[in-house]
């Protein structure tokens, strides 16, 4: 019913690590920078910084980061981020064709570019042509706040819905890239609607086989950006559909990978990696269990070990709920326990929580 998605590669280029998209590859996780890289040139701690924060984000599980270029001095400070780091970027470009050639100097993997808003096909030839010299993708990124002129009317007449019509506008300037002959292309159709994303994505994939990024777009603060981004990955998923994902949310970009990667796994499309199950915590707490997530969350989904951790409030339930973790931790009266699968291997004062927990975790 709806098309495999086209296999293409992004990344590559020089130190840039190659990631496969579409086909039979696993979904990949996208999130976005949240702030501005004019500033960020070459010997600075600003780059230092952000170099370590991608690395940070790509622990986390983010296979791709992108990042807005609105200005040829973004243009210049993404080509020296990219040449620093070996996690794939993506130049998000509105309108100015030259800030695309410019990102083309560096070993991005892939441009979000719209031919609509770039302007004369001599321009999009233009950058399609240093996208072919560089194998770079084109990502078209259409949404619901800037449908053409001719289907913003007819869906005001009731004639199409909005869904149909952000279909109608992504076929329309994947259209270019056909007729350029250029296929290294990923389409991300967004609406703030959980309704409207999947009948957008439904519509397009039932017609194509470009893979689509998919994501909420303006899904809003943590909690319901996250509600709004599983109902519609989990739908779009389950049918085949979606290459790779961004989870929208007006908070930090590490929320955004850890929530892609958590809706990845309950939807059965990425396993490897840690598992954390954990407590809500009841009166019979004996642990800070919510202070030790807070703790340990990072650390622990960024290891390389695919285990579950278990962090139990109580020995009541702990243990036995936790019987099948690799590891586990649980207040115990006026103490701590340490379990692997279900059986205690250590009874310690809370005050050594960390140090322990990090060396039994280190043994398996
Ligand atoms: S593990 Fe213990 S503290 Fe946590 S919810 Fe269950 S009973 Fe309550």
């Amino acid at each position: 019913m709806y098309n495999k998605p086209r296999a293409i590669t992004i990344g590559g280029v020089g130190n840039v690590q190659k990631i496969d998209i579409g086909g039979d590859s696993p979904v990949t996780i996208q999130t976005m920078w949240k702030e501005g890289i004019a500033d960020v040139k070459d010997n600075s701690g600003a780059l230092n910084s952000v170099i370590a924060d991608i690395d940070k984000l790509h622990s986390l599980g983010c296979d791709i980061i992108r990042f807005a270029v609105p200005d040829m001095d973004s243009a210049k400070s993404l080509c020296l981020i990219a040449s620093n780091t070996s996690v794939p970027l993506v130049a998000d470009i509105h309108f100015d064709y030259k800030l695309a050639l410019e990102c083309l100097k560096g070993p991005v993997a892939a441009i979000r570019i719209n031919p609509g808003n770039i302007g004369s096909r001599e321009k999009v030839e233009a950058v399609v042509n240093g996208c072919k010299e560089k194998n770079v993708a084109i990502r078209i990124g259409v949404n619901t706040g800037s449908l053409p002129q001719d289907l913003e009317e007819w869906v005001e007449q009731g004639s199409i819905t909005r869904a149909k019509a952000l279909a109608e506008t992504a076929r329309r300037e994947a259209s270019v890239f056909d007729s350029l002959d250029f296929k290294n292309v990923v389409v991300s159709m967004k609406a703030s609607s959980v309704q409207e994303t999947i009948e957008a994505n439904e519509a397009f994939a039932k017609e194509s086989d470009i893979p689509l990024h998919i994501g909420v777009t303006e899904a809003g603060p943590l909690i319901t950006g996250v509600v709004k981004s599983t109902l519609a990955f989990s739908t779009l998923l389950n049918e085949g559909i979606g290459s790779t994902i961004r989870v929208s949310l007006s908070s930090t970009p590490e929320n955004e990978v850890i929530a892609g990667r958590a809706i990845l796994h309950e939807c059965g499309k990425r396993n490897e990696g840690v598992t954390i199950v954990s407590c809500p915590r009841c009166g019979r707490v004996g642990f800070d269990v919510h202070g030790f997530i807070n703790r340990w969350q990072e650390t622990l989904l960024a290891m390389k070990k695919n285990i579950t951790v278990a962090v139990m409030g109580c020995v009541v339930n702990g243990p036995g709920e936790g019987k099948h973790a690799d590891i586990g931790i649980a207040g115990s009266g006026t103490k701590v326990v340490i379990f692997k699968k279900g059986k205690i291997v250590r009874t310690i004062d809370p005050k050594d929580t960390d140090n322990v927990f990090k060396e039994e975790l280190e043994s398996l």
